[in-house]
Parts: structure tokens; C-alpha cells; sequence
């Protein structure tokens, strides 16, 4: 409440209020919902990460296959858990995950050589399968969402 009336003071121009309205109301939406994507992401991926089996939570994200902007619906099913590195790798289509999870790595990155992290963070991902995913069916990655979101990755590759 106090957010919304410091954002929309009276004078401000309509266009101003009704940004700052929707911006609100998309942090408030995200609010209600985040927590409990995260936690429940996280605790079927037994606080791993998806691609790579770090186990820190602190280093973990709830990421979305097919984003809250785009729709894509609030449930574990459409989430991964993936660490730092992967989350920035996968949103960034630097690597993709194939519907039958198998993470792929873009070919432009396949053939620079900088480092340790790009060597065993992402390289030698490329090819293998997903090492930590959820037991419950209903909970692993969903394939369609998947196939929908590894095709924006080709694209980008
Ligand atoms: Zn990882």
C-alpha cells in the first residue's frame, strides 16, 4: 500500500500512474506467488541444481521454463532448479535443455576458450543428461513447455 501511494503522488501525469499501477501490481502478483514457486521448485529438486548437483541452497534459483510474462504457469512442472551460473546460462540461451533433458550448450560458446568456469560449468555440460530431477511425475520438467522453450534456443544459437 505504501509502495503505491509513493509511486502515484496526485500531480504525477496519467501515463506516470498508470506505469507505476501496473508495475506495482505486477510486484505485488510476483510477491504473492515467488515464495512459493521457489520453495516448492527447490524441495523437488532436493535443493540441487538441475544441470550441475550444487548443493547450496543459497546458490539456487526457481527458474521458470516459460516465464510468468509469457504466461507460463506456477507450478513445478514449468520450474527448474538451477544454480546461479545455469539460471543466468539458460535465460541467457547460452545452454538449452531438450525436452527429453538433455542439456545442450550454444555452438558459439562450444568453440570460445576462456577458463575454468566456461570449461566445467558449461562446456562439458553440453550433451548430458539433466542430473537432478524431481521423483513425482506431475513435478518433472514438462515436455511441452520444454519443446517450446528449447526452440527459442535453437533460434538464438
Ligand atoms: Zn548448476
Amino acid at each position: 500500500m505504501e509502495a503505491t501511494q509513493r509511486a502515484t503522488p496526485a500531480d504525477a501525469p496519467a501515463t506516470v500512474v498508470e506505469f507505476a499501477r501496473s508495475y506495482n501490481e505486477r510486484i505485488v502478483r510476483q510477491r504473492h506467488h515467488q515464495p512459493l514457486f521457489r520453495s516448492a521448485v527447490i524441495h523437488a529438486y532436493e535443493r540441487k541444481c538441475a544441470v550441475c548437483r550444487l548443493p547450496f541452497t543459497e546458490l539456487l534459483d526457481a527458474a521458470h521454463i516459460k516465464s510468468d510474462a509469457e504466461g507460463g504457469p506456477a507450478k513445478v512442472a514449468n520450474g527448474l532448479a538451477l544454480c546461479k551460473i545455469h539460471h543466468g546460462a539458460f535465460d541467457a540461451n547460452i545452454i538449452g535443455i531438450s525436452p527429453d533433458y538433455v542439456v545442450q550448450v550454444r555452438h558459439s560458446v562450444l568453440e570460445t576458450f576462456d577458463g575454468p568456469t566456461l570449461q566445467h560449468a558449461i562446456k562439458e555440460m553440453h550433451g548430458e543428461r539433466l542430473r537432478q530431477i524431481p521423483q513425482s511425475r506431475s513435478e518433472k520438467p514438462d515436455r511441452d513447455l520444454l519443446a517450446e522453450r528449447f526452440e527459442t534456443f535453437r533460434q538464438a544459437s
